[in-house]
């Protein structure tokens, strides 16, 4: 059913299923934490030996433009990965850079207008110090 859906939005863009687009697919949604291209091309290479770094980044783009995935820009200079391609908010720790899904309601998502903006989709970016990070740090001071 699943596989369906990743020919079908594949088809729709005019590219086909490849074993390599499928591999990339496959590889980012067994994936926790929404990993760069490159800690994707380290994980895929040792499946796939011949698979190049320049192939993984041309899949994900292919995936991302069929609306398989998105990219994220949370962090400035490293783009990251996430199968989920609706929209939600994450957060990022400053201290050991891992992000996480975030459940928080947004006040003005679903409320229409807000300054005469009509808001369609409401996707935010929130910084700072995860949970265990931040017990690490007590246990340090303690
Ligand atoms: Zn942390
Ligand atoms: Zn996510």
């Amino acid at each position: 059913m699943e596989s369906e859906n990743t020919f079908k939005k594949l088809k729709e863009k005019g590219r086909t299923a490849t074993i390599q687009r499928l591999a990339v697919l496959e590889c980012l949604r067994e994936s926790h934490g929404h990993p760069t291209a490159d800690e994707l091309y380290q994980s895929l290479r040792q499946q796939y030996p011949t698979l190049s770094r320049a192939t993984v980044y041309n899949c994900l783009q292919v995936l991302k433009e069929a609306g398989l995935i998105q990219e994220l820009t949370i962090e400035k200079d490293k783009a990251r990965f996430d199968p989920d391609p609706e929209p939600h908010h994450h957060f990022f720790c400053r201290r050991c850079k891992t992000i996480f899904d975030f459940q928080v309601n947004c006040p003005v998502a679903g409320s229409g207008c807000v300054e005469g903006h009509q808001i369609e989709e409401v996707q935010a970016y929130f910084y700072g110090i995860c949970e265990s990070c931040l017990k690490e740090e007590k246990r340090a001071v303690a």
